[in-house]
């Protein structure tokens, strides 16, 4: 196989093989741009040196001298000369860029000699003895691994021995000395000679590159982002010619985008250094000069600038970032790469590009990250916010930043909260009965809990910023307090939280308001019009309802009524339904609770007209609702002490939660479950859901409300839900005398009810994948101490790659969702499917759903345009391989899976 590409050889598409800057530089080449000569040792190389215990293949010297000899040909330079040398760069490049993974070594070829040839050539001697002592330095570093602080020490010495300030105004007679003392270093180091010859300078840099590759700063960088073999492995090495941007005032380096990274507008934007090289405009020795100013100083460069600028997004089709270099007037691209950007800048590009013509709306879409636009959704920490202290970090939950006062306590949070205070509610957890708080803080903080624990979840679904399992946030209620280390912040102290990385700050943070701009609207209705698969909100309230029809959602996949129960004018009622000594007791307090659930209702299900609102029955175990038992033990105490009259109440709470407490809660007493038990309950419900529809069907308002069963595992449980829902439809429809339609459905977020599906859609008339439970069932995991304790270091070992309660387990419960599909079609091939767990709103999963056939997802209202450009790009993907799904080929499952790994 070649092992070394001349840069007019190389296939710029094999990133690969070339990694991304070699095959920018082979491209250009091709593209006829005025690139260096030079050449590219490929990644297979890369590995084959691993293989062949750190040594180099043997045909890969010659290869390389011959290809230096082609540069040699091409520039009239001559390696180890001394009249005119040939000196090139050493750089490294991985398919992915990977920055700070190693410096590359400029001015390589550099010796006793050469460095004469390259006075005399230069006719500035001071300049080609400056080259050498960075060659020495960067070789030093990077070969010999000698630190920097030496070399500098040496620099500073000169500086004073010269009475000077600046590096550049060192002259000749100290530059000389410097190089003298700087080989010193590196041969007590190295315990070589430095070396002279060029390709020996050559073979120890490869191979130094090559080892940079396993070095600790290039593993890490791969681990944090996610960087596996089959994205990039080994790096290849970049030769170079030199070119010089430090030979005089005709000189200059710089670095720029061809349009604006911070918002995607269409100008050249960038720095650049008159009279330097490279790396100091990237290290920032210098400050550089914006490029506007080129303009004027070098007004050719500046226009053979912009021409490049235009040709390269012409050619790639994406926004570039680019390095150049002008010697002596002379221009020259040293690197090219497609530019980083923030959401607000994806976006503004996406559309200006599409109406420039020079993309199409496909694609357009198709090089957004969905997931990256959530920056465009909530509130930001402002990006030149300076000299804030940071305080604790933990899992970032729900994103969005907010200021606000700390408050340990549910109650003082919620009376803060009503006068106006901003509020960061700082809990070690929270309970549905903490909700109320949640409605009067900005953000929430908690020391326990993972991305799907309580918090987690309902500060996602009201778009408040949350940050959970701040671990090292020791939480004192009755001091009123909260300690990190020495670190106390006490009740009524300012804190920032942003939740889009999870760090607490100290103090108010400046923050930035989200921008739901024009262009953000096109690139919504677009994939409106891309996507196939339905787009629903998981949404509790009216002001939920109506924030996801805004955002473009078609309907509820998920409505909570629990969620409704929690607020504060209700937690009361729904306890003192709990208490009910009886039946006829309990049956009182459902009917208040009845006439608030059906004005909900009637809310919701107006805001949504025309679309259908799945509700969901009753779910949690009723203890969930009830305070704390350690809690209320708590209070009972005192409460006792003070001879208070509340004591006996408490006394009887404290009971029925003991009583109600389950070891295992979230396989306990909940969801169909107490609908068979409580039956009342679900009756209340059922009526409720009837009553609201009635009512704006009488109105001619198109409602459609359908109603849900969860944690059905039978359809015996199901049935007999069933039988109550057609008696109460029986009577709603005489007492209103009209016919209501309301689908009955079920959710499949048991294991066995998804492995008999085809006995559920007997009666269900939809389902709806939990897949939060269906998870949880599926590896036995229980979801929030799992996320606290284990599945991070699961995570780290890499014994899974992604937390399966964020992004879909494919090959698990995705395959039991599959054989649920397969067995409720069949039995009713109209079946409406959809998916309702947290995953509703991850861009992955969404793939998963569009190409399993389900009609519908459902997240929460803040990730809905997010989830809406996801299905398009699915759509958008794999166009033709859904047709072929109709058909229903049994092939299917097996490619789905094919293609996660
Ligand atoms: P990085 O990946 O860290 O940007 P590069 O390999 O791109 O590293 O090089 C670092 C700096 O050196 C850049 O500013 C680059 O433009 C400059 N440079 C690299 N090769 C040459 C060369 N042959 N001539 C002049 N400058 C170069
Ligand atoms: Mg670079
Ligand atoms: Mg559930």
């Amino acid at each position: 196989m070649k092992s070394v590409y001349f840069f007019n050889e190389g296939d710029g598409n094999n990133r690969k093989l070339l990694g991304g800057k070699g095959a920018g530089l082979c491209e250009m080449t091709r593209l006829k741009l005025p690139v260096p000569p030079g050449f590219v040792i490929t990644t297979e190389v890369c590995k084959n040196y691993y293989k062949n215990n750190k040594k180099l293949p043997k045909n890969l010297l010659p290869e390389v001298k011959r290809n230096i000899t082609k540069i040699e040909k091409k520039t009239g330079k001559k390696w180890n000369s001394k009249e005119n040398p040939l000196l090139v760069s050493v750089r490294s490049g991985a398919a992915i860029s990977m920055p700070g993974m190693m410096d590359t070594i400029l001015n390589l070829g550099l010796n006793d000699e050469t460095v004469l040839g390259l006075a005399k050539k230069s006719n500035n001697p001071r300049f080609a003895w400056d080259s050498y002592r960075r060659f020495i330095q960067l070789f030093g570093k990077v070969v010999f691994g000698v630190d920097d602080k030496k070399f500098d020490e040496v620099l500073e010495r000169a500086k004073k021995n010269q009475a000077v300030q600046a590096d550049s105004a060192l002259n000749e007679k100290s530059l000389k000395q410097v190089v003298d003392e700087y080989k010193k270093i590196c041969e007590k180091h190295s315990g070589i000679l430095f070396p002279s010859d060029a390709f020996e300078q050559l073979e120890l840099a490869i191979k130094a590159v090559f080892s940079s590759w396993m070095g600790e700063r290039a593993i890490i960088y791969r681990n944090k982002n996610n960087i596996t073999k089959n994205i990039a492995e080994g790096t290849a090495v970049n030769v170079v010619t030199m070119v010089f941007g430090n030979m005089g005032n005709d000189c200059a380096t710089g670095v720029v985008f061809t349009r604006n990274p911070a918002d995607g507008t269409k100008q050249i934007f960038g720095e650049y250094l008159i009279n330097a090289q490279g790396e100091d405009v990237v290290a920032g020795v210098r400050t550089g000069k914006p490029i506007e100013l080129l303009k004027t100083e070098l007004p050719d460069t500046y226009s053979q600038l912009a021409n490049t600028c235009k040709n390269l997004e012409k050619h790639y089709k994406e926004p570039q970032d680019i390095e150049f270099t002008v010697e002596q007037g002379k221009f020259y691209l040293l690197q090219t790469r497609s530019a980083k950007m923030n959401a607000a800048g994806m976006i503004k590009t996406s559309v200006e590009m599409t109406k420039e013509k020079l993309i199409t709306q496909q694609r357009a879409l198709l090089r957004l990250n969905p997931d990256q636009l959530e920056q465009l959704l909530h509130k930001t920490i402002d990006p030149n916010a300076k000299g804030f202290v940071q305080f604790a970090k933990g899992i970032a939950a729900s994103p969005g930043a907010a200021s606000g006062v700390a408050v340990f306590d549910v109650q003082r949070a919620v009376e803060k909260g009503e006068k106006g205070i901003s509020v960061i509610l700082v809990r070690e957890e929270t309970k549905p009965e903490d909700v109320p708080a949640f409605f009067s803080s900005a953000g929430i903080l908690t020391s326990r809990g993972g991305k799907t624990s309580h918090a987690a979840v309902v500060a996602r679904g009201m778009g408040k910023a949350c940050i959970v399992g701040c671990s090292e946030l020791k939480i004192d209620y009755e001091a009123r307090n909260c300690q990190v280390s020495d670190r106390t912040i006490a009740e009524g102290d300012v804190i920032t939280i942003d939740g889009s990385t999870g760090i607490v700050f100290i103090g108010a943070i400046p923050t930035v308001e989200p921008k739901f701009t024009d262009d953000f609207k096109t690139v919504l209705s677009w994939s409106q019009k891309a996507k196939k698969i339905g787009i629903r909100a998981n949404a509790d309230t009216p002001e939920g309802a109506k924030l996801a029809r805004q955002y473009g959602a078609q309907g509820i996949g998920l409505c909570r009524t629990e969620r409704m129960f929690n607020a504060k004018d209700r937690i009361g009622l729904f306890i003192d339904m709990i208490m009910a000594p009886s039946k006829e007791k309990r049956i009182q307090v459902l009917e208040k609770l009845g006439a608030l659930q059906k004005s909900d209702f009637l809310q919701i299900l107006k805001a949504m007209e025309g679309y259908y609102v799945t509700i969901r029955l009753l779910d949690p175990p009723l203890h969930e609702f009830l305070p704390n038992p350690e809690e209320l033990a708590d209070k009972l105490r005192k409460l006792e002490q003070q001879n208070d009259n509340e004591t006996a109440k408490t006394r009887s709470v404290l009971e029925r939660a003991r009583n109600l407490a389950e070891i295992n809660p979230m396989m306990g007493h909940r969801g169909v479950r107490l609908g068979i038990t409580y039956p009342e309950i679900y009756e209340m419900q059922i009526k409720a859901v009837f009553e609201a529809a009635a009512e704006l069907l009488k109105q001619k308002i198109d409602a459609r409300p359908q109603i849900m069963i969860p944690q059905v595992s039978s359809i015996a449980e199901l049935n007999h839900i069933k039988r109550i829902y057609d008696l109460i439809k029986t009577e709603m429809e005489k007492k209103y005398n009209m016919k209501i339609k309301i689908n009955f459905g079920t959710m499949i977020e048991v294991v066995r009810a998804a492995l008999t599906a085809d006995e559920l859609a007997q009666t269900a008339e939809f389902f709806s994948f939990g897949t939060n439970d269906l998870t949880q069932g599926t590896f036995s995991f229980s979801r929030e101490d799992a996320e606290g304790t284990f599945l991070p270091e699961y995570l780290d070992k890499e014994l899974l790659e992604i937390s399966p309660f964020q992004s879909l387990d494919v090959n698990g419960v995705g395959s039991l969702m599959q054989i649920a599909i397969e067995k409720g079609r069949k039995v009713k091939s109209n079946l409406e499917l959809g998916i309702c767990g947290e995953h509703g709103g991850d861009p992955r999963s969404i793939k998963f759903c569009h190409n399993n056939g389900l009609n519908y997802v459902s997240a929460s209202p803040h990730r809905i345009p997010i989830a809406i450009v996801a299905a398009a790009q699915a759509k958008l993907e794999k166009p033709a391989k859904i047709k072929r799904k109709k058909a229903k080929k049994p092939k299917k499952k097996a490619k789905t899976k094919a293609k996660r790994h």
